[in-house]
């Protein structure tokens, strides 16, 4: 006789406050930290001011007028003074006070937001130190607001346990946007038997808002497939653990992700944009709409959704996917819509419920460059492991 399943007995996840590690008003630590942000980012932008054709990013630069930037760029220079001087006068956080000042000192000696702006000599190959900036300005100033204001888990702090590690992640994927695109365009011309100049121009031809919703179902077909593809295929999970390795998820947590990861990802999207060939206000809204959704999803937010977890991805369906509990494994792949876990079986979504646990059932190692070996280091242990077994 076949015996009854006991239903999944879901629990609720407790997050204590670390308090060594969390904001008070009054200390300076939250100065202290601002001052060193904004000092480290004008230095950055004083430098791509300086460097643009090596520091900048050719399709990001046609969005942005670098003239107007410049009087974001001295607020942000003197925000941090102020602050890091805020933070000497709290005494405690004294050392980050001064390293924000200094760094903001060095900006003015290279001559800080009054560097000319002239026309830039684009490099095929570039670090996409504008597009670092601007990310990082506007994701942490949406997010963090959101996950203070709407948070999930109230007593996970900002500076939670290995944000420094999803910090060099955040900095590498920005910084590298440029060498990601030229090998997304070169994997992309491999399918250029596939374009139809006739189908493109009907696409063209459709409403912009119709063509975004046909970009955002092709996308997601795509990477659905292949993060399904990541999970089951064995060869190809050390690489995609890494992105699960994450126990606490935030605005930052999402950034995590071995680069083979990144640049595969980015590639094979490419391919049904390029085949759609929609238009360019298309194709810019649907860029827009993955940048936020991506970082969306993971944030530690409670923020409802009304009927539209019904159709989009939201917080609580991919945390699910970042689950190490039983049910949630190897589910909820998509990316954006709901649409094709449910259609292919892998959806995992009690709407009442969220995980109490993050991570992978197997821990991987804490450091980046551990991280970055470990799909090397899983693939020698699994044939060490099955050698072994046909000795035994
Ligand atoms: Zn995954
Ligand atoms: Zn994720």
């Amino acid at each position: 006789m076949c015996k009854k399943e006991r239903p999944y007995q879901y629990r609720e996840r407790n997050v204590e406050l670390d308090a060594d590690r969390a904001f008070r008003f009054g200390e300076g630590k939250i100065s202290g930290y601002l001052s060193v942000f904004l000092g480290a980012l004008s230095l950055l932008a004083v430098l791509a001011y300086l460097f643009p054709s090596y520091l900048t990013t050719t399709e990001l630069r046609k969005a942005y007028d670098a003239e107007s930037l410049q009087q974001v760029l001295k607020y942000g220079m003197y925000f941090s003074l102020f602050f890091g001087a805020m933070t000497h006068f709290l005494k405690k956080y004294r050392r980050l006070g001064c390293t924000g000042m200094l760094l903001t000192l060095i900006a003015f000696g290279l001559g800080g937001y009054t560097v000319p702006v002239g026309p830039v000599e684009p490099k095929s190959l570039s670090l996409g130190v504008d597009w670092l900036i601007l990310a990082f300005l506007g994701s942490a100033l949406v997010f963090i607001t959101l996950e203070k204001l709407l948070p999930k888990y109230k007593n996970q702090v900002i500076l939670r346990e290995e944000w420094e590690t999803d910090f060099f992640y955040f900095c590498f994927n920005h910084l590298a946007i440029s060498a990601i695109l030229i090998y997304a365009n070169y994997h992309t011309s491999h399918f250029s038997w596939a374009v139809s100049g006739s189908f493109q121009e009907t696409i063209q031809s459709l409403p912009t808002i119709v063509q975004f919703a046909m970009i955002v179902i092709a996308a997601d077909f795509v990477l659905y497939w292949e993060h399904r593809l990541f999970h089951e295929v064995k060869l190809l999970w050390p690489i995609h653990a890494v992105h699960h390795s994450v126990k606490n998820l935030d605005w930052l947590a999402g950034s995590r992700g071995h680069f083979l990861q990144v640049f595969s990802e980015r590639a094979m999207v490419m391919v049904p944009l390029y085949l759609l060939g929609p238009s360019e206000s298309a194709l810019n809204a649907y860029v827009i709409f993955a940048a936020l959704q991506a970082v969306l999803i993971h944030c530690n937010t409670r923020m409802h959704f009304g009927v539209l977890k019904y159709i989009f991805v939201t917080p609580q369906f991919h945390h699910w996917h970042h689950s190490s509990e039983k049910p949630a494994i190897d589910t909820n792949y998509s990316a954006h819509l709901v649409l094709f876990d449910w259609l292919f079986g892998t959806m995992h979504m009690p709407t009442q419920h969220w995980p109490a646990e993050y991570g992978t059932t197997k821990p991987l190692p804490k450091t980046i460059i551990g991280q970055l070996l470990y799909p090397i280091n899983a693939l020698k242990n699994r044939t060490k492991n099955e050698e072994d077994e046909r000795v035994n």
